[in-house]
């Protein structure tokens, strides 16, 4: 199978080329050239295995050049047990009110990054090996939070790369600031920069585009690559926890193999309800695809009329790690939805970097609202969801409650009873101020992240994840922080060239 440039047809790549260059030279997402079909047959045959098996059936499909081998190595290395603290990997569970909760965050950073920044450094690496031998892979990311971690821990002394962080000294909540200023690894770097998340992301941009900088690394036997969502190889991992949940409802009799399901996805970048997409167009029998925004809510507006406009306010909300009004992954979308025309693209995203804004086609819109439904809350619904699900016997986080609150606005207005999945993407004591204070009601003025932890567990008697709990009285390991004119230096430093 190949793959194409959302905005260039005539590129055409294998699989470890597009995960290996992570973006096109035209500023395009790579896509596969066509979806590949599954059929019940092939459902079933997936329902007795485990996690790691089915993600070897699924993954092959998508990476024909990969051997039967290389695929077993990267997922056997990603989902081994021990690194994610259930043995289903993401395991499904049933909520009061009938849901089904994919819980998505039970790996080491309690965010559902984990679930494809753990396998990408694999496939990341193997693609090097048949592409680019014998170079250091150099991978930088800007985090608002959750990113920065995930990609940290998947990359930490993972042979033949080297990983660089750099966070917005006062964008991150301080348990965020902690786990990465805690990380461990020969291999690792972490920095904050005196700016916001932009100033970060603008600065790590430009070092990669800087030919000066690819020049330096090169002499030094080393290249750039991206742990970004926009990265076929973070994609194609999530497609596989959609058909993964699909065989755990159909194990535990909660349909049959054939039954239609909706799916309900707390959305930022577009990535995560993209991968259900490609289940639905594979064969998973998707009924309705459910958006879920919070206050930043471009997205509502853009399935429900087809105008994607991001001139509007940006609210920081209690969900942080969907506060965005660009969401990349949505140009893939796009593309198959037009038929692959690449002119269409070309011209809808220069339309959004020029006026920040374009409308879809009528034929565009009729699909758009075929497939999806869509929803927005803010932080007070989202708080009040908490609450009330808590009250049900579930604790959820924030972006969690947020789908929770879509999905239960969405049974109210259409009456549709379909059996539905709904993606918990983090841990609740991830996010304990606004989790605590949600099922509380109040938290003591002075309580800092440690005792909103204890309180949370007090409160709730849910288990606090290890990996959280521990951070307490850690002393950090990075603690530069530098201006974003000495970005490439802080890069050069931490590579040693
Ligand atoms: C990244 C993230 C999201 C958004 O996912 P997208 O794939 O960007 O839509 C939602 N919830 C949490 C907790 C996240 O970390």
């Amino acid at each position: 199978m190949l793959y194409t440039s959302t905005r260039d047809k005539n590129v055409l790549v294998s699989s470890a080329q597009a995960i290996a260059q992570g973006i096109s030279v035209d500023g395009g997402l790579f896509v596969p050239t066509e979806i590949p079909a599954i059929d019940k047959a092939f459902i079933d045959s997936l329902v007795p295995l485990d996690y790691i098996s089915r993600a070897k059936k699924v993954l092959s499909l998508y990476l024909t050049d990969y051997t039967e081998e290389e695929i077993a190595y990267c997922v056997e290395g990603a989902y081994k047990a021990g690194k994610f603290s259930s043995e289903k990997v993401s395991p499904v569970k049933k909520i009061e009110g009938g849901a089904n909760i994919l819980e998505l965050w039970r790996g080491p950073t309690c965010a559902f990054k984990d679930m494809a920044l753990q396998l990408l450094p694999y496939l990341l690496t193997t693609a090097a090996g048949k592409t680019v031998k014998d170079k250091t892979i150099v991978i930088l990311v800007a985090t608002s939070g959750d990113t920065g971690k995930a990609a940290l821990e998947g990359f930490k002394d993972v042979p033949g790369t080297k990983i660089m962080v750099f966070y917005p000294n006062d964008g991150v909540s301080p348990m965020q600031k902690l786990q990465m200023t805690t990380q461990a690894g020969e291999n690792v770097a972490v920095c904050a920069i005196n700016g916001n998340f932009d100033d970060a992301q603008n600065g790590v941009k430009k070092i990669f585009t800087d030919e000066a900088v690819k020049a330096k690394l090169n002499e030094n036997g080393m290249m750039f690559s991206s742990a970004n969502s926009i990265n076929w190889g973070r994609l194609v991992p999530q497609i596989v926890y959609y058909v993964s949940a699909y065989c755990d409802l159909i194990e535990n009799g909660t349909i049959k193999n054939g039954d239609e399901i909706n799916v309900v996805v707390p959305t930022g970048n577009f990535g995560n309800i993209l991968a259900a997409y490609y289940a639905k167009k594979m064969g998973i029998p998707v009924k309705k695809l459910i958006c879920a925004s919070n206050a930043n809510n471009v997205l509502t507006d853009f399935l429900k009329q087809g105008v994607y406009d991001r001139n509007r306010s940006f609210f920081t909300t209690t969900s942080p790690s969907m506060d965005i009004l660009i969401s990349s992954n949505l140009e893939r979308l796009l593309y198959h939805l037009t038929d692959e025309s690449d002119e269409t693209i070309r011209k809808w995203m220069g339309e959004l970097s020029k006026d920040g804004k374009y409308e879809v086609c009528d034929k565009v819109k009729a699909q758009l609202s075929d497939l999806f439904d869509a929803g927005c809350c803010d932080d007070d619904e989202t708080a009040a969801t908490i609450k009330a699900t808590y009250d049900e016997g579930y604790l959820s986080d924030t972006h969690t409650a947020v789908a929770i609150k879509v999905y239960d606005e969405y049974k109210k207005a259409t009456g549709d009873m379909t059996e539905t999945v709904i993606a918990s993407t983090a841990n609740p004591y991830k996010f304990s101020a606004a989790v605590l204070k949600a099922v509380k009601g109040e938290v003591p003025a002075d309580a800092d992240e440690f005792e909103q932890v204890d309180l949370l567990r007090e409160t709730t008697g849910e288990p606090c994840p290890e990996q959280l709990a521990t951070l307490k009285g850690k002393a950090p390991r990075f603690t530069a922080c530098c201006n974003k004119e000495e970005m490439v230096d802080t890069v050069y430093a931490m590579l040693g060239i």
